[in-house]
């Protein structure tokens, strides 16, 4: 039995949680940690009396590795899940380096003041890690996470070298707002705003926001327009997996969605360039966060299935094969099961999952790591049975 130690309380966090207490037989104790304390306890008090695990909750301000430190040094944890936001990605990873403790994430870093997220901060801790003894895995969520799996299963398996790679995520999910985001509404719009990009023969394609759109039949969902945007995953598949030409990542959006942020954008709202208001510097996109529904609120609102996955395309024996794998998550299940909606849902769960391989041994090795560097085999196994089952197709639809 082992200990982790959960920092962040929000949406994501409590799937984490929860799927935590489901799995007693690995995750023995944990401690939730977060900025604000009250939501740690909220989560304790709802489980305490529904899991063998035990629980404790701690007040930590997680960009201040001192207090991380002293956190860590006092809980003892073989692992730091890392849910919070990206900002706190380099100062957890320092205080798991100095209490040489194991970390897992679900986002790269990004620093606050630029927008762009890329691996290059995190992949610099790679020696350290080493040295340490210490494994980090980074991007354990659906997408970057599950993703990478699918991928790193599919050439496992199927091809002997992985020419296309297009990532489909779609959620067909509604929850009656005209406009909500469904994870950090920050890091949502910071995410979206951003100009698109791929990866063709080994360089960076760079689009306008939204200019490429496409439509996609999705199992179980119907058809959807899916708009193809800049994601972290793009970055490591195009290095660790053999013989890309070509990667790219769709995702579908509403109208209601993107006009609202359309405006949004016009009046100035989605900017994280600070201004004075009423003499106190905000930051335009942090007072839009303050006025927009909470994610984790939208559980019980949220009503459809979510349906995200991978189309490979490639050569195996010197023949093409297509090849399409991909979840199918239906919203009111999760939040009947954890009271979340599918968006947390899809990215606590192999949160839960990598840490289960860190802690059980089949992911563990001195280092920094993205998911797709490992034996994907325990983790898909693992997928159905913790609640994320995925289905495959070799005769997929293909984006043109
Ligand atoms: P939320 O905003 O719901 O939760 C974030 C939590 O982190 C809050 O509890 C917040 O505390 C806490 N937090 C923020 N700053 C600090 C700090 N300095 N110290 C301690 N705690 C802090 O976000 P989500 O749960 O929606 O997202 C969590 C993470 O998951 C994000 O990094 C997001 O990018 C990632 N994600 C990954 C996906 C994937 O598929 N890979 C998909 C969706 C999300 P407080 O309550 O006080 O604000």
């Amino acid at each position: 039995m082992s200990r982790a130690l959960i920092i962040g309380a929000g949406g994501v966090a409590g799937v984490v949680i929860h799927k935590c207490c489901q799995n007693s037989e690995v995750f023995g104790e944990i401690c939730i940690a977060s900025r604000t304390k009250s939501k740690c306890d909220r989560f304790k008090d709802e489980l305490k009396d529904k899991t063998a695990t035990k629980i404790t909750t701690a007040q930590v301000d997680a960009d201040n590795v001192e207090q991380l430190v002293a956190l860590i040094k006092d809980y003892k944890p073989d692992i730091v899940i890392n849910v919070a936001l990206p900002y706190q990605d380099l100062h957890i990873m320092d205080a798991c380096l100095e209490c040489k403790v194991d970390y897992l994430d679900t986002a790269n870093y990004e620093p606050e003041d630029t927008a762009k997220f890329e691996y290059k901060w995190q992949w610099a801790y790679r020696e350290r890690f080493e040295k340490a003894g210490i494994t980090a895995i980074l991007g354990c969520g659906f997408d970057p996470g599950v993703t990478g799996v699918f991928c790193a299963y599919a050439q496992k398996h199927y091809f002997d070298e992985i020419n296309y790679i297009d990532i489909l995520d779609c959620n067909g999910g509604d929850h009656g707002y005209p406009f909500a985001t469904n994870f950090n509404p920050e890091i949502n719009i910071r995410e979206v705003s951003a100009k698109g990009s791929y990866i063709e023969d080994g360089k960076w394609v760079e689009t306008e926001p939204m200019e490429i759109k496409r439509e996609y039949d999705f199992d179980e969902v119907g058809k959807k327009d899916m708009y193809l945007l800049h994601h972290e995953e793009l970055e490591s598949l195009a290095l660790n997996i053999k013989g890309i030409k070509r990667i790219r990542f769709f995702m579908t959006f509403g109208q209601s969605y993107l006009t609202h942020l359309k405006c949004l954008e016009n009046v100035g709202m989605t900017s994280i360039e600070p201004i004075m208001f009423e003499g106190k510097e905000i930051v335009p996109l942090q007072f839009l966060k303050a006025v927009l529904p909470d994610p984790a609120s939208l559980g019980p609102r949220t009503k459809g299935k979510t349906n995200i996955g991978c189309i490979c395309q490639g050569k195996k024996d010197g023949k093409d094969v297509n090849y399409y794998v991909y979840n199918v998550c239906d919203h009111q299940e999760c939040y009947k099961e954890v009271g979340s909606q599918a968006v947390s849902y899809t990215t606590g769960v192999p949160a839960m999952i990598g840490a289960m391989m860190v802690l059980t041994g089949r992911w563990k090795k001195p280092g920094v790591y993205n998911v797709e560097e490992f034996d994907p085999d325990p983790f898909m196994d693992a997928l159905n049975k913790w609640g994320l089952p995925w289905k495959e197709s070799f005769d997929p639809t293909l984006v043109d």
